[in-house]
């Protein structure tokens, strides 16, 4: 292993051990009182999925109150549960969460596992580089490159199936990625523009790092639901559909991801749902 790589290896372990040293474990996390309705979410990803504390934060925590409330369960039942991408099935499927709003794309592979309810919003795969980078334009631009990703994403299985000149590094979570960026562990981080802007954004990163723009994908983010739960699926999509009709969804949009300065592509958004199968 190369020297730089352990580098930043060691670095995003020590990010990943303090973060999860001050926050606590998913099973006791419960949000707004640990109510037993448990909902997967990302804790690390500003303006979708944030722990803070004991405040949960962003447009995914907003889409999945505002469903559980159509459901019949108020803010104070719901406790959140951290899910990981590689995670995000498992969850599902072995009952320890109800449903994962969690950045999480539909796709056909994840449908041999779980049920999805939506989409209720449409994002694009993106790059993430340090402020000063000029050669990384695209993802035809990285070969040779260092670049990050996030197990079980469909963003790593995007660069290995379409970028093989690529070296790719996959960690646990998008943080990771973010500080082997900043430490300069790799060169680029590619996940969804949705969840980029969120970094960039930061405080703490403000002007170190840019996004590229050049969307190579698109993500339709559903609600993971157990598999065939039919049902289940046409209420989410009701909730959905009145969140949206309702203006909910906008103000959502505004709040979570206005203040990263993201601009959501209304040619694709708010989508319609699919049906339920
Ligand atoms: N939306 C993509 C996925 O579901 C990338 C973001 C994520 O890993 O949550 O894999």
């Amino acid at each position: 292993m190369k020297v730089r790589q352990f580098g930043a290896i060691a670095a995003a372990s020590v990010i990943a051990l303090s973060l999860t040293a001050c926050g606590d474990s998913a099973k006791d996390s419960g949000g707004g009182g640990g109510g037993d309705f448990k909902i997967g979410i990302k804790f690390d990803q500003p303006g979708l999925g944030l722990k803070e504390g004991s405040s949960y934060t962003g447009f995914d925590v907003d889409v999945a109150t505002y469903v559980a409330k159509e459901l019949g369960h108020d803010a104070k039942d719901i406790s959140w549960v951290q899910a990981p991408s590689a995670q995000r099935e498992t969850l599902i499927s072995t009952g320890q969460v109800k449903m994962v709003v969690a950045t999480y794309s539909i796709t056909d592979e994840r449908k041999q596992k779980v049920s999805f309810a939506g989409p209720y919003f449409i994002a694009g795969q993106d790059l993430l580089v340090r402020s000063d980078e000029s050669t990384i334009t695209g993802p035809e631009t990285l070969t040779g490159k260092r670049l990050c990703s996030v197990k079980g994403s469909t963003s790593a299985q995007k660069v290995k199936d379409k970028y093989p000149g690529v070296q790719l590094q996959e960690f646990g979570t998008y943080s990771e990625c973010v500080a082997a960026l900043v430490s300069k562990g790799v060169d680029a981080l590619t996940t969804d523009n949705t969840i980029l802007a969120g970094y960039a954004s930061q405080d703490q990163y403000k002007g170190k790092l840019k996004v590229v723009g050049k969307t190579f994908s698109e993500e339709r983010y559903g609600i993971g639901l157990k598999k065939g739960d039919k049902a289940m699926c046409e209420k989410v999509n009701t909730a959905i559909a009145k969140m949206i009709s309702s203006g909910e969804w906008q103000k959502a949009v505004d709040k979570n991801l206005g203040p990263a300065g993201f601009k959501v592509d209304s040619a694709t958004n708010p989508p319609k749902q699919d049906a339920c199968a």
